[in-house]
């Protein structure tokens, strides 16, 4: 299996560099390969040559392909329809089945307390509008304000971790991004872990998450790296069938 982290895992001034690197530099052979997987899954429920047999009148399809435009009562339109229940089914519980299985195996590696994660967070949204999230509702929010408070300038964002902080700022591009930290974060160490919310005890929750170099979940994320990608991009690819076939 591909593996898009080994060269550099623990080197950390280059580590990040790298991870980023090959993330982007192996998405597309990923995408492809999910593309191709998916493309086997809807073939195996084509129908063999229905046209012999039909009675439809004036039918212009010359190829048929999934996403040929078809008459309706046309057997190939059934079998887009099909796919489409097939796909936001049994085949979404698989990827389920498939993301469970990821984020289990973040069960063998453990903390190694290096305070990062609390001493630089970020999120695409303002302090103001995550409480008015956390209002309506949004656990993760409400987690995060439970926590986290945000720098006054990007500067000193920029100071807790320079090299996280550049990363971090190249992944969004031309997207606002909001710096935060915790001031329970003590020596090190978490003031309060035995009240500390679900974002902490489950960090980091997003197999693609760009962590800190020193973050030992690094091991893990090099670990399913191939496959939090492929499932990021079948995930992807169903959107657009969906949008497509609909
Ligand atoms: S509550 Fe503790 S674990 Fe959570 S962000 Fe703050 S210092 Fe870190
Ligand atoms: S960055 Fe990773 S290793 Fe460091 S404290 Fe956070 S979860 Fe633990």
């Amino acid at each position: 299996m591909d593996n898009f982290f080994s060269s550099q895992q623990n080197n950390s001034k280059t580590s990040l560099g790298a991870q980023f690197d090959n993330l982007k530099n192996n998405y597309e052979a990923i995408f492809i390969e999910a593309a191709e997987s998916i493309r086997k899954e809807v073939n195996q429920f084509k129908p063999e040559n229905p046209c012999k047999n039909c009675l439809i009148k004036d039918c212009k399809v010359e190829k048929k392909d999934i996403f040929t435009v078809y008459p309706m009562n046309c057997e190939y339109r059934d079998w887009q329809l099909k796919i489409l229940t097939y796909l936001a089914g049994d085949y979404r519980q698989k990827l389920k089945v498939i993301y469970k299985n990821i984020m289990d195996k973040k069960n063998e590696y453990f903390c190694s307390k290096c305070g990062e994660c609390c001493r630089l967070a970020t999120s695409e949204y303002s302090y103001n509008q995550l409480k008015q999230r956390a209002m309506r509702g949004d656990k993760f929010s409400e987690d995060f304000v439970s926590v986290f408070v945000p720098y006054e300038t990007e500067e000193e964002a920029k100071k807790a971790n320079p090299e996280y902080f550049k990363l971090l700022n190249e992944l969004v591009e031309d997207e606002k991004i909001y710096y935060y930290y915790c001031p329970k974060l003590k020596d090190n160490l978490c003031s309060d872990y035995e009240n500390r919310p679900d974002i902490c005890k489950n960090f980091p929750h997003n197999p693609l998450k760009l962590l800190p170099s020193s973050c030992a979940f690094n091991a893990w994320k090099n670990e399913i790296a191939h496959e939090a990608m492929l499932l990021k991009a079948k995930v992807d690819i169903i959107d657009f069938y969906k949008e497509k076939l609909q």
